[in-house]
C-alpha cells in the first residue's frame, strides 16, 4: 500500500509499505476513505516529537471501510463505514471504565506519557497512522463510530480529533457567554471550538474586526453574541513531550534508553531529539544503502584477490 512516512526532520515521503495485518482478535483493518492533516502533524514533521522513527506513517484523523475483522470484534461488520478517534483505548482499564479513555493504560507501553495514538511516534505506542491506503485499528469495538448512511465521510472526518478537542477546550473553559476568550494559537482546534460552541446558536452574528490586543501579535477579534474571542496569530511555545523506556533497537534505541535515564527534562528532550532521533535517521539511510554497498564491497574483495593471484603468476 501507499503511505505518507516520516524520513527525518522536515522530510516526509509517500512510499510503498506492506499492508497492515490483523495482529489481535480485537483488531480491524480499514481501507481509508478520507484522512486529515492536523496541526499536530507539523510537530512530528519538524522532528519535535521524540522517538518519531523513520518510516512511521502519519495520520490520526481518518474515516474508512472495514475490510477485515478480528474474531473478537462484535460491533463492526465488514463493509461498515467508520470514523476513528485519534486516541486508542482498551475500554476496560481503570481510566476507560470511568470514561477517561484518553488516559488508557493498555494501549501504550509508555502509558505514563500518553495513551496510544495513531501515527504519532513511538512515544505514543508506535501505531501506524491513517495517511495511508490501509490502517490497523486495535480495540475496534471501543473507538470507531459507525457513520450514518445519510452522512458523507467528509462531514464526520473532523470527529477524529479537531472538533471534539476544540469542544473539550470550550467545555473545560466553562464558557457560558459574555466572557472574553483568548485562543492561543490561532489554529484549527480553537477555530473548531469557536464554530461549535458559539456559531451554532441561532441568530449569532460572527464577524471579525482588527482590534489590537495588548501584548498579542496580529490578533483578530471575533464578536460572537457578546462573547469576545481573541485569536492569537503568534506562535505558542509547545510543552515538550517525553518518551519513556523503549526496547533498545540498534544504536538509536540504546541512545534513547540512555536519554530516558537523564533526570533533567529539558536535557532528556534534547538528547532524544538531537542525538537519538538523528542517529535513527542515519541508521535508516545506511540500511537503505546496504543492499548495494555490501555486494559492491564483495566484488572489490574478490577482484583484489584475483588481481593478486594474477600478479603473482
Ligand atoms: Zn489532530
Ligand atoms: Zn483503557
Amino acid at each position: 500500500m501507499r503511505a505518507l512516512t516520516y524520513q527525518g526532520p522536515f522530510r516526509v515521503r509517500v512510499e510503498d509499505k506492506p499492508d497492515p495485518k490483523l495482529e489481535h482478535p480485537q483488531d480491524v483493518i480499514l481501507r481509508v476513505t478520507r484522512t486529515a492533516i492536523c496541526g499536530s502533524d507539523l510537530h512530528l514533521m519538524h522532528g519535535l516529537v521524540p522517538d518519531t522513527r523513520v518510516g512511521h506513517t502519519f495520520g490520526h484523523e481518518f474515516t474508512g471501510v472495514v475490510e477485515e475483522r478480528g474474531s473478537e470484534v462484535t460491533q463492526l461488520q465488514k463493509g461498515d463505514r467508520v470514523v476513528v478517534p485519534f486516541n486508542i483505548s482498551c475500554g476496560i482499564c481503570f481510566y476507560c471504565e470511568r470514561g477517561l479513555t484518553a488516559l488508557c493504560e493498555n494501549s501504550n507501553p509508555s502509558s505514563d506519557v500518553a495513551c496510544g495514538v495513531y501515527g504519532y511516534s513511538h512515544t505514543t505506542g508506535g501505531y501506524d497512522g491513517g495517511q495511508a491506503e490501509y490502517v490497523r485499528v486495535p480495540f475496534a469495538d471501543v473507538g470507531p463510530l459507525k457513520i450514518p448512511d445519510d452522512m458523507e465521510d467528509e462531514e464526520v472526518l473532523f470527529l477524529g480529533d479537531i472538533l471534539p478537542t476544540g469542544y473539550m477546550g470550550a467545555e473545560m473553559g466553562e464558557i457560558k457567554g459574555g466572557e472574553t476568550v483568548v485562543f492561543m494559537p490561532n489554529r484549527t482546534i480553537p477555530g473548531a471550538a469557536a464554530d461549535l460552541e458559539f456559531s451554532s446558536r441561532p441568530g449569532v452574528p460572527m464577524e471579525t474586526a482588527p482590534q489590537p490586543l495588548a501584548g498579542a501579535r496580529a490578533p483578530i477579534r471575533w464578536q460572537l453574541s457578546g462573547v469576545r474571542v481573541f485569536k492569537h496569530a503568534g506562535r505558542a511555545r509547545l510543552p515538550p513531550v517525553y518518551g519513556t523506556a523503549q526496547p533498545p533497537r540498534r544504536l538509536s534505541g540504546l541512545l534513547r534508553r540512555a536519554a530516558y535515564g537523564i533526570p533533567d527534562h529539558r536535557a532528556r528532550h534534547w538528547m532524544l531529539l538531537l542525538v537519538a532521533d538523528r542517529v535513527d535517521v542515519w541508521e535508516h539511510r545506511l540500511a537503505r544503502g546496504l543492499p548495494w554497498v555490501l555486494p559492491a564491497m564483495g566484488v572489490l574483495v574478490v577482484s583484489r584477490g584475483v588481481w593478486r593471484k594474477w600478479a603473482r603468476a
